[in-house]
């Protein structure tokens, strides 16, 4: 079974590519952001506690991320054939809970696929993705904010995987079907 995080900062194509890789390997996608913009959308608790964090681009408390990502888990038979996580773990906390929860159902994570890419071009990207996404932050100041986040809390996984043997880093420059082309390298190997 086959189970792969995507890693890498806002605007480095974790999204893109995840789509490239359910069509070629059928994993079950799990994208934290979409499913607290789904829990947003329905206005429920969740998703009006979430968004006093998203708007202001701090991370939702890693106790409700890890609550939410353990029910999808439970409530889709088809996490069975394998997963994407997409936007998870973004902090050491959530990487240990992932952990433990694969345990439980005799399973691992299989590799850690983490798009480098270099900062300017993030800013960039996410900015022109504000133009057509609608979301609340994709905007300058909120850009800035996700990225020190991600700086602070989130690169420190970088380290935790590599020691963990299974960070496998992906030049995430170029057009997107060169990048697709050395993810489909790194996950045909494993
Ligand atoms: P991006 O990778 O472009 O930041 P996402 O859709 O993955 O986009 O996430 C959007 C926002 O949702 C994040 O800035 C954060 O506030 C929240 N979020 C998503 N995933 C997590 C997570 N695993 N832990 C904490 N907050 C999260």
């Amino acid at each position: 079974m086959l189970n792969v995080v995507i890693f890498g900062a806002p605007g480095s194509g974790k999204g893109t590519q995840s789509e490239l890789i359910i069509n070629k390997y059928g994993l079950f996608h799990i994208s934290t952001g979409d499913v607290l913009r789904a829990e947003m959308k329905n206005g429920t608790e969740l998703g009006k506690t979430a968004e006093g964090y998203i708007s202001k681009g701090q991370l939702v408390p890693d106790e409700l991320i890890i609550d939410m990502l353990a029910k999808v888990l439970d409530s889709n038979e088809e996490t069975k054939k394998g997963v994407i996580f997409d936007g998870f773990p973004r902090t050491i906390p959530q990487a240990k809970a992932l952990k433990k929860m694969l345990a439980d159902r005799v399973t691992e994570v299989s590799a850690v696929v983490g798009l480098e890419v270099e900062e300017p071009e993030l800013i960039d990207r996410l900015l022109k993705r504000g133009q057509v996404s609608g979301r609340s932050d994709d905007n300058l100041e909120t850009i800035k904010s996700r990225l020190e986040v991600y700086h602070n809390q989130t690169t420190p996984l970088k380290d935790y995987y590599i020691e963990e043997k299974k960070y496998n880093a992906i030049h995430g420059m170029g057009s997107v079907e060169e990048i697709f082309a050395r993810i489909e390298k790194t996950i045909d190997n494993l």
